[in-house]
């Protein structure tokens, strides 16, 4: 009897001692939240942090045991989601298969981050190291963003011996039988998505019929790359679950629209890559910014503000239709966005030197708004919207049971979206990760 009662005591000490070192609880004082909803800011919030989630958002700032974080003057929003990114890519001013290495793409991951970019989804560039970057990354393993991957898209065959820097792992079917037989070879790897391009010269409709329906099969969904409204009619009749770009040829038609919602098909505006086609042909207003300049890889400054990069671009015949196509992209945002589809944030940051990755996901909140979308709106895109195109039902608002990931800004964005840029720390699963960007 001695015994079980000795027994029992040391449990009970046991169990004290672990209590004791439970994950501390935090409370964030006098901070403006702004949820991810799209609802106004609330101002002088306490936000109790316990087991790196958000156990309340209240008035009350009282909890003895609670470590107290005074972020009086500061704004919290959620961590923001790149549903169209690419890892692994570019480095300095090159793109190549030599830059798809552990190493680099955890520095990728660490800057999105440090940028307030929580999940990136890599679009279909990626090469067999990424499926376990994404299960270390998944679990924690890994330093930075979250990785989900679209692992190897398809795009058309090439003519003999030509190749596409970067693109070595892509699938490239001939007929719809070689199709789903690369499909099953990729589902294999549980990619989670699958990427398609159906461009001027991209892959044809019955090739891509059979990648849309051997995916839905096995319950993966596929992303088109597109430019073209007439091809995005035919790739909504094929049952397409994401257009990975905007529409940039026409306005988008009403029937577009009630295709689209009908279906629940998901709107990755991209905007940010449509500009990189003409922004540096002059000089752009934040050229000078460091928050822009630290998300630069080495000699992408020197490269892009060089007279004769300038003077290319300019001269490219194709600068007035870059331009048209840009402003076409931004009209198209808005209709799309009025008519109620589900918009979600993407920037194709990571695919060129020039596509600055965590800076380009700010730029990119700026354009919507430039599109006519309210800052709030346009924060929820990147926030909430992009969450749930992913699943992440705990994820991209901040309420109580969600994940407290957050960034935490020195100014509100409510009035003037470039205030995302104004990073003070960034929070991931109740703990800071890191202070404002590195110049
Ligand atoms: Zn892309």
């Amino acid at each position: 009897m001695k015994t079980v009662l000795l027994f029992i005591v040391v449990l009970l000490m046991i169990g004290g001692s672990i209590q004791g070192q439970s994950p501390e609880v935090v409370l964030l004082k006098n901070v403006t939240v702004i949820d991810g909803s799209g609802k106004p800011a609330q101002r002088n919030m306490s936000v109790l942090i316990r087991d790196g989630k958000i156990g309340s958002i209240s008035k009350q700032n009282n909890f003895p045991n609670a470590k107290v974080i005074n972020l009086a003057g500061k704004t919290i929003m959620p961590l923001l989601t790149n549903v169209h990114g690419h890892l692994g890519m570019s480095k300095g001013t090159t793109v190549g298969a030599e830059n798809f290495n552990q190493d680099h793409i955890i520095k990728e991951l660490e800057r999105y981050q440090s940028y307030g970019v929580g999940t990136v989804v890599s679009m279909g560039t990626d090469k067999e190291l990424i499926f376990s970057i994404r299960e270390a990354s998944r679990s924690g393993k890994v330093p930075g963003a979250t990785v989900y991957t679209a692992g190897y898209g398809f795009r058309p065959p090439l003519a003999g011996g030509s190749t596409e820097n970067g693109m070595e792992k892509i699938y490239r079917p001939a007929t719809p039988e070689e199709a789903i037989r690369n499909v099953n070879e990729l589902v294999a790897f549980k990619p989670d998505m699958i990427k398609i391009w159906v461009d001027e010269g991209g892959i044809k409709p019955e090739i891509y019929r059979a990648i849309i329906s051997e995916a839905h099969k096995h319950g993966i969904r596929v992303a088109a790359h597109l430019y073209y409204l007439e091809d995005a009619h035919l790739l909504l009749d094929a049952g397409v679950d994401i257009f990975a770009h905007s529409v940039r040829d026409k306005e988008v038609d009403d029937a577009l629209i009630s295709k689209m919602k009908a279906k629940g098909t998901i709107y990755i505006p991209t905007l940010t890559r449509d500009g990189y086609e003409f922004f540096y042909g002059t000089t752009p207003t934040w050229i000078n910014d460091p928050f822009f300049k630290a998300s630069l890889e080495p000699g992408v400054f020197e490269m892009i503000t060089k007279e004769d990069y300038k003077n290319r671009i300019v001269n490219n015949p194709r600068y007035q239709k870059n331009k048209e196509a840009y402003a076409m992209a931004l009209t198209n945002l808005k209709k799309l966005f009025d008519g109620g589809v589900l918009v979600v944030m993407g920037t194709d940051s990571g695919a060129q030197p020039v596509r600055a990755q965590g800076f380009s996901e700010h730029l990119e909140l700026q354009l919507m708004v430039d599109a006519g979308l309210t800052p709030l709106q346009a924060i929820s895109v990147a926030t909430r919207n992009s969450c749930e195109a992913l699943g992440l039902k705990d994820q991209g608002i901040l309420s109580a049971g969600m994940r407290a990931d957050f960034v935490v800004l020195n100014e509100n964005p409510e009035g003037d979206i470039k205030a995302t840029q104004s990073i003070y720390a960034v929070w991931k699963e109740g703990v800071q990760v890191s202070g404002a960007v590195p110049k």
